[in-house]
């Protein structure tokens, strides 16, 4: 009992080291790109269509603490819902008894225990995102699901309207971890739905991800295909690895010395 105590402070301390001295390089950003956030945002907020005061570039201020990750388990109590974001409420895909939401949270808690593990604050999210919520990096989890059998890969892709410049080169980092944990075939396009996503929409709803959250969106395999399911339904934990490599890597989010 003792020396599991020990262990878990041990690990705890081990873990708060790591993140806390990655903490200012995940922080920093150059006057240069503040500005050029600035811009994209005076761009687009002609586009607003979300009736409140919606959130700025200039008012960022990342989560303090050690580097935090969001995974969101896509669907995942969507039922609850607010009024914004009805349409949402029954949607995702499935096989047989499985429900979509039921193998993305299990990719989400896999992954996420790891990256704890590793020192990292992780937020398992459900598909409402909570107005204001912030985070260092967010990876929405899904499933694809298709009439056709035959239908299979993966795919990730970053926000169209991307504030920050940064989510295109995570994206391309999730893109080559995923597909070495896992073998399955990269789509190289990434549909509409997953660039307009909802929870980057922050244009629109309150229930949104600030504008400056770096974010995406993997599409992890086909629910509907032999080959897919072999990793997203019976090997979740190699999904699960991709995502956490990822993270790794990623500069932003990277641990020193790892
Ligand atoms: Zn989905």
């Amino acid at each position: 009992m003792k020396l599991t105590v020990l262990t878990a402070a041990v690990v705890l301390f081990a873990g708060f080291e790591g993140p806390g001295v990655a903490r200012a390089a995940a922080q920093e950003q150059s006057a240069a790109e503040r500005e050029a956030a600035s811009e994209r945002w005076r761009r687009w907020r002609n586009y607003n269509r979300y009736p409140g005061p919606i959130p700025t570039p200039e008012e960022w201020e990342p989560p303090a603490g050690p580097i935090r990750i969001a995974l969101q388990a896509g669907h995942w109590r969507a039922d609850e819902a607010p009024r914004e974001l009805r349409r949402i409420r029954y949607n995702g895909t499935r096989w047989q008894e499985t429900a979509e939401w039921e193998a993305n949270l299990v990719i989400a808690r896999l992954a996420g225990a790891e990256l704890e593990a590793l020192g990292y604050e992780v937020d398992i999210l459900p598909a409402v995102v909570p107005p204001d919520y912030r985070a260092h990096l967010f990876i929405s989890i899904h499933a694809d699901g298709s009439d056709s059998p035959a239908a299979s890969g993966y795919r990730v892709s970053a926000p169209r309207r991307d504030a920050t410049g940064r989510a295109e080169d995570a994206a391309r980092v999730l893109r080559e971890t995923y597909g070495a944990a896992t073998g399955l075939r990269n789509l190289p396009v990434a549909t509409r739905r997953m660039q307009n996503y909802y929870a980057f929409n922050y244009r629109r709803y309150e229930h949104a991800l600030h504008p400056m959250t770096i974010a995406l969106i993997i599409e992890t395999g086909f629910m509907t295909n032999a080959g897919d399911r072999r990793i997203i339904l019976d090997a979740p934990e190699r999904a699960a690895r991709g995502i956490v490599e990822a993270v790794k890597a990623y500069p932003v989010t990277a641990l020193p010395g790892r």
